[in-house]
């Protein structure tokens, strides 16, 4: 089966799915993006998400394409013509398709793009293991909390880790202190079990699945707090995970060359995958 994109109001087999050369998504990447976990053919966190991709529009000042109720249409429509049941949605939004000047072009109508396709979870052993993850510079434009396409660094930052061998690499910024992974939030607990995430200012993307985390914590009441950590201190952490769309929590065990506490998956990273888990699977949208 062909998998099928929509595209400006067409859903089409990739093969034929196209946008116009002058898409400043692709000449600028002028656009911003949204990645939707579906989940029994339901998506995981849609409020959320879809309130952040008009947070994304909104910094950057495009307008959006269609009205919300007409984007879920979309979305349930991209799902159901590739068969997806358990996997994710790609919504990508750019400023559209005018001749090459870097000011907004004034005509310009958004391009609206969607992908859907199956994914298996993580395997468990992964989980059941833990995963390594190492530091790399955050050499990032100043503005990371807007969800845009210009993914660069983040793709040279993933490479680095995979050649490595490790799972995820974790960006670190000019103080010495952990923004974020290329693809996910990044977390310690520590000694105190006091559990650490990065506050969500422009340094890093509020992760969905970071706020989903903050709420079932807070709801059983672990401690949180929300402040900057340095690699040193989340090398000495009692434990440490990470948070994504893709993936929910999966516990880090190697930061670096340095073994997180025992060098096994931490009981709290445990509880928090079991606790989100049921908590986003509940509040799948149909
Ligand atoms: N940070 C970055 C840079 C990301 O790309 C992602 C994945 N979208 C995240 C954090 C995690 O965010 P979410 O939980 O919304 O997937």
């Amino acid at each position: 089966m062909s998998r099928i994109a929509y595209v400006n109001g067409r859903y089409l087999p990739h093969r034929q799915a196209c946008v116009h050369i002058e898409d400043r998504g692709f000449q600028f990447a002028d656009g911003v993006y949204e990645v939707i976990a579906v989940k029994g053919g339901g998506f995981v966190d849609e409020t959320p998400h879809l309130a952040r991709l008009h947070r994304s529009l909104g910094e950057l000042r495009i307008a959006p394409p269609m009205s919300d109720a007409a984007l879920k249409a979309v979305m349930r429509e991209t799902v159901r013509r590739n068969r997806v049941v358990d996997g994710i949605i790609y919504i990508q939004i750019t400023r559209g398709a005018a001749p090459r000047d870097f000011s907004f072009p004034p005509g310009a109508r958004p391009s609206l793009i969607m992908t859907a396709r199956t994914q298996r979870p993580l395997d468990p052993k992964i989980i059941e293991r833990g995963v390594r993850v190492v530091t790399v510079p955050d050499i990032r434009w100043a503005r990371p909390d807007i969800k845009s396409v210009a993914l660069l660094p983040n793709a040279l930052g993933k490479q680095h880790a995979r050649e490595a061998g490790a799972y995820e690499a974790w960006q670190v910024d000019r103080d010495g202190n952990v923004t974020e992974g290329t693809s996910s939030n990044a977390w310690i607990v520590t000694a105190k079990d006091e559990i650490v995430t990065r506050q969500a200012d422009h340094a890093i993307l509020n992760g969905v699945t970071r706020l989903g985390v903050l709420k079932v914590a807070g709801d059983a009441g672990l401690k949180l707090v929300e402040r900057p950590f340095s690699v040193d201190e989340a090398k000495a952490a009692r434990e440490a995970f990470l948070t994504s769309t893709t993936n929910f929590v999966v516990p880090i065990v190697r930061i670096d060359d340095a073994t997180v506490g025992e060098g096994k998956p931490g009981e709290v990273a445990r509880r928090l995958r079991a606790l989100y888990t049921s908590f986003a699977l509940e509040g799948v949208a149909r």
